[in-house]
């Protein structure tokens, strides 16, 4: 199947939230997924991985129109070769690259046409030291990133997400998502959409599905 065209997509969302969401389940992962998840010994990373392998699943349907659970996932190492671990991709959509990420209950993930990267930090997250991001970034990053906390931390997600994107993306957009208190990139060959789930509904009797569970995408 073609890679859809258009824009890329991407979402930001608190673990929680994406593991609650209806139509979204662990059943959806592969049998290696599986396996890989249930070698995960701390509860939280766990989580946090399912939640980002799920919320992936949702950039691509909503890229192709086609239900989260047909989304077949793939990992293949650039460096050992090997399948398993590595840059995602899906064999059934060779044009379209994906991405994932999850940092301490918050995830992201983006799918568009092309190499693409997605990074996300908690907004409270300690940046890499001034040293550290001396030697990854160059000159005009770092005068763009400037000395303070906050800065650093958007220039290291950028760093991140180009970097997962294989430093080939022509884009590069940084986003704070206020709401789960969380900074994210997304690196792509295409104008990004960017979204964050809603959140949860207080409880009121029994629980109604959504089918969305978002507000509409914006753009930059
Ligand atoms: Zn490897």
């Amino acid at each position: 199947m073609a890679a859809a065209p258009g824009p890329a997509l991407a979402g930001v969302g608190a673990t929680r939230e994406v593991l609650a969401l209806p139509g979204l389940s662990e059943d959806l992962l592969a049998p290696w997924e599986a396996r890989r998840l249930a070698a995960i010994r701390l509860p939280a990373r766990r989580d946090d991985v399912l939640a980002s392998r799920l919320l992936l699943r949702l950039c691509v349907s909503r890229l192709t129109g086609r239900p989260p659970g047909d989304t077949e996932l793939a990992q293949r190492c650039p460096d050992c070769g090997k399948l398993g671990h590595g840059r995602p991709y899906l064999p059934g959509h060779p044009g379209l690259g994906v991405s994932l990420s999850h940092a301490d209950g918050v995830v992201a993930a983006a799918a568009g046409p092309g190499p693409t990267g997605v990074d996300v930090e908690p907004a409270v997250r300690r940046p890499a030291s001034a040293r550290t991001l001396r030697r990854l970034l160059t000159e005009a990053e770092l005068r763009a990133a400037g000395p303070g906390d906050a800065g650093r931390l958007r220039a290291w997600v950028r760093f991140e997400a180009l970097l997962k994107a294989g430093g080939q993306a022509p884009g590069v957009r940084v986003w704070s998502d206020a709401r789960t208190g969380a900074v994210a990139a997304v690196a792509t060959g295409a104008p990004a959409v960017v979204f964050s789930l809603r959140p949860p509904r207080a409880p009121r009797g029994p629980e109604e599905p959504r089918t969305s569970g978002d507000p509409p995408p914006h753009s930059p």
